[in-house]
């Protein structure tokens, strides 16, 4: 096994002041939570400013880093050999044990970017830098300095023990999830919404997920797909609570009462009644949507403006300024879509309209809305209590 420890680094969370602790241990705990699923036995540990996971023995590399790249709140992801002893002989001989097993090829040009945490180190960074260039030099004549675009960096850090490393892998960014609130996410089986639950759990926001069907129009397969894809965005959010809540009635009931142009509408206002009621009962302070201007009818300034008429909770809309292709190239890069491509029918666009409107009238929507005073009321309640809760457990 070439490295037994991997050095963590993080951004953003490190300027924020007092509350600096939290955010580390959020990152400490979904990084504890995301090696569970690793062969191996590990120990994460923080210490000013860094965050380390100390192999215990062996365990799976590959599948190590993978599972870190899907930890929030990660910017770098740095395998390293870690070494107790500091004086400067037998450093020398690690750094050229370390660049001898990493780099079998040596026609390379570096430079020594070494931090001494500890000032009663007795080299100065600048001199650690030197010694260090002219001892990797010595042993191997290949190598050649370019301090300004060399082909590796070769770090050291200078604390209780010290840290060599010279590779840097890109974690995902963003914040540790459980940082941030927690919002509701409307997910259907299309391509949008899991981006756009993606998007909002990377700056920290733990998620549910609230699902609207309508059997018998709706397919047992369709629901499924949207279950795999919770599965899926729930790799990086952590566990879901999936509300699967059946919407035939109240679809069949707009479709009676209301015109049909403006079904689409309609329907989304409601969908959006209900999900704010679920956030409220599930500790959710914000609605996620997967919704981009002009995608589709129900999605122009206009229609966005009547859906959102309703809401009184804050509703998120990270893909809104997106064009389809940069959903779809993030959909692609996080795993959701070739699930979310699969040909299942969405209950929106089962009793849509030949010609829906465009530029909904907000005074006449709600006036077709006054035919449903009978018993729409009745059938939300009746849908809220009736909803599946299908517990996701997260990786
Ligand atoms: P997506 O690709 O996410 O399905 P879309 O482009 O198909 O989006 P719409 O069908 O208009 O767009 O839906 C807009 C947003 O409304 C979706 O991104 C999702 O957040 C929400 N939504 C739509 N249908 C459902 C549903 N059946 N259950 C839950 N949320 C839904
Ligand atoms: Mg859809």
């Amino acid at each position: 096994m070439l490295y037994q420890s991997i050095l963590i680094k993080y951004a953003e969370i490190g300027t924020k002041g007092k509350n600096r602790f939290l955010f580390e241990d959020a990152l400490v705990k979904q990084i504890c939570h995301a090696l569970r699923q690793v062969d191996g036995r590990f120990d994460v540990s923080k210490e000013h400013g860094r965050i380390y996971v100390q192999a215990l023995g062996e365990y799976d590399y590959e599948d190590t880093i993978e599972a870190l790249k899907k930890v929030f709140g990660i910017a770098w992801i740095c395998p390293m050999f870690q070494v107790e002893e500091k004086e400067f002989e037998s450093l020398k001989r690690e750094v050229i044990s370390y660049l001898n097993q990493v780099y079998p090829h040596k026609n390379m040009t570096f430079k020594v970017d070494s931090r001494r945490a500890d000032k009663n180190y007795p080299r100065t960074s600048e001199e650690i830098n030197r010694d260090m260039g002219e001892a990797i030099l010595e042993a191997f004549p290949e190598m050649k300095v370019d301090v300004h675009h060399p082909d590796i960096v070769l770090r050291m850090e200078i604390r209780t023990m010290v840290n060599i490393y010279s590779e840097m892998i890109p974690g995902p960014g963003g914040m540790p999830v459980g940082t941030n609130g927690k919002a509701l996410l409307l997910l259907s089986g299309g391509i949008d919404s899991p981006v756009a639950g993606y998007m909002v759990s990377r700056r920290g926001v733990k998620l549910d997920a609230v699902y609207f069907h309508a059997p018998p129009y709706t397919s047992e397969r369709a629901r499924q797909k949207v279950v795999d894809l919770a599965k899926l965005v729930s790799v990086y959010s952590g566990p879901i609570n999936l509300h699967v809540v059946n919407f035939t009635d109240i679809q069949l009931y707009i479709y009676e009462k209301c015109p049909h142009e403006e079904l689409t509408i309609i329907m989304r206002r409601y969908m959006m009644r209900i999900a704010e009621r679920i956030a409220a009962e599930s500790g959710c302070l914000a609605l996620v949507t997967g919704e981009s201007i002009g995608q589709v009818a129900s999605q122009t300034v206009q229609s966005l403006a009547a859906t959102n008429d309703v809401c009184t909770m804050p509703v998120f809309r990270p893909v809104i300024a997106f064009d389809k292709q940069e959903i779809i190239d993030i959909s692609e890069k996080i795993g959701t879509y070739e699930t979310s491509i699969l040909p299942y029918e969405d209950c929106c666009t089962i009793f849509v309209a030949k010609h829906p409107v465009t530029k909904p009238n907000l005074k006449m929507i709600r006036r077709s809305e006054e035919n449903l005073a009978e018993k729409i009321d009745e059938m939300v309640e009746t849908a809220i209590a009736g909803r599946e809760i299908v517990e996701i457990r997260g990786i």
